[in-house]
């Protein structure tokens, strides 16, 4: 799928195509197959800005991008799906996936990346002179926005926790997969900087359009449910891996 928020409010259409049309071609295809039991990848910004976080999966869902709808409608995809055929699902609802893989053989690759840790590392590498912080207005304690931000191995095993729980029997779920514990921006810019002993220039700028000021997961409903325990919940581990990460790439592009 596609994943930047502000390029979704851009480019709608092209992520109603990519996230929730394709996506319904996948699921046609799995039933065709009988295909019983699917993984789907969803979101925190399906709730939006909810009123209250952490956030509970029974909370209002009110997306505030199409990136967020174009991932809810695939939620509801598969709950029809799920009532029409034998087919049980599990939707995790991804919070801030960051970090690499401890063993550093997997990491975020995507050219021109927007995400925060991705951008302010490579700010350390000096492969951009400067970053930008969007937005310092908002309802939070200093300002910049606060996110959830989960180690992709962590991310990973809810995965294979999601195939047991399925593979024994589970009913269908929808689950939010972040740590209860939320980061403001400028905490993650402070924690980069820190643990690559580099400094580099952040820029303020405007609001970045579809952003939500804080979004935490809670997460009791994975643990109970999927037997989920976090395993790598520390910002700095994340921090120090996806530095690593990114310093391997630079060096494989330099050949
Ligand atoms: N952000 C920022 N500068 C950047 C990239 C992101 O200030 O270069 C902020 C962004 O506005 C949001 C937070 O960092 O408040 C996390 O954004 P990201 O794109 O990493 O993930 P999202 O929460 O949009 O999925």
């Amino acid at each position: 799928a596609k994943i930047v928020v502000p390029e979704s409010v851009a480019d709608p259409l092209g992520y109603y195509l990519n996230n929730t049309a394709k996506a319904r071609n996948l699921l046609e295809t799995a039933t065709g197959c009988e295909i019983k039991r699917f993984i789907f990848s969803s979101t925190a910004a399906v709730y939006g800005d909810p009123s209250r976080n952490p956030v509970t999966e029974d909370e209002p869902l009110k997306p505030l991008s199409p990136y967020g709808r174009s991932k809810l409608m695939v939620e509801w995809m598969l709950e029809d799906v799920a009532k029409a055929y034998d087919f049980n699902y599990v939707a995790l609802r991804y919070f801030n996936v960051a970090g690499g893989d401890p063993k550093g053989r997997a990491g975020q690759s995507t050219p021109n990346a927007t995400h925060l840790i991705k951008v302010a590392a490579q700010a350390v590498l000096g492969l951009r002179a400067k970053m930008q912080l969007f937005g310092t207005d908002y309802p939070t304690p200093d300002g910049t926005c606060l996110r959830d931000y989960i180690h992709v191995s962590d991310l990973a095993r809810a995965h294979m926790d999601a195939l047991r729980y399925l593979r024994g029997g589970g009913a269908s779920l929808v689950c939010n997969a972040g740590y209860e514990r939320g980061y403001s921006v400028r905490e993650v810019i402070e924690t980069v900087k820190r643990v690559a002993g580099v400094d580099f220039p952040v820029e303020v700028s405007g609001r970045r359009p579809g952003d939500a000021a804080a979004i935490i997961a809670a997460n009791s409903r994975i643990k109970a449910t999927l037997g989920w325990e976090p395993r790598h919940d520390d910002l700095e581990e994340i921090v120090r891996q996806a530095l690593a990460w990114e310093r391997g790439l630079a060096a494989r592009k330099r050949g």
